[in-house]
């Protein structure tokens, strides 16, 4: 079984867990496909599945709760230290995922320009299986 993690970059300012340096500081992330199509063929189909808008009081109830505090209180003490969260994926047809829904990228960047829903965001590293 894989222990794999890939560090997170994420460019999506909207999101409640989003930290300067475009880092994450969710606990965990989960990265879906396209919810119509169960199906990803573009990185534009897949979705963070863990962006909480930043204006939703709700959601930043949710966010809190999968806040990853060790991580940042790590990197407190560390200066310059990468929070990173843990990533499970469901796009089976990315090359980059394994059984168990892991990724074994060395890195991912999630992006989504002004996004107000999951949909907006994308992983970008996606790659579909040959
Ligand atoms: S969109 Fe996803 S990867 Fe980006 S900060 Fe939010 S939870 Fe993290
Ligand atoms: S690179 Fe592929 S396997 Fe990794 S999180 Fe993105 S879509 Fe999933």
């Amino acid at each position: 079984m894989s222990t794999t993690n890939p560090v997170v970059k994420c460019t999506v300012e909207q999101c409640t867990h989003h930290m300067p340096g475009n880092q994450c500081g969710a606990a965990k992330i989960s990265v879906y496909n396209n919810e119509a199509t169960g199906t990803s063929q573009t990185s534009a189909d897949t979705c963070c599945k863990s962006f909480h808008h930043r204006k939703t009081i709700g959601d930043m109830v949710g966010a809190l709760h999968n806040a990853n505090w060790g991580g940042v209180i790590t990197a407190g003490m560390y200066d310059g230290k990468q929070i990173t969260p843990n990533v499970e994926c469901f796009v089976a047809n990315c090359k980059f995922w394994e059984t168990g829904n892991f990724c074994n990228a060395g890195s991912i960047t999630v992006t989504g320009r002004n996004a107000s829903k999951t949909d907006d965001t994308d992983c970008e590293t996606y790659v579909p299986k040959s």
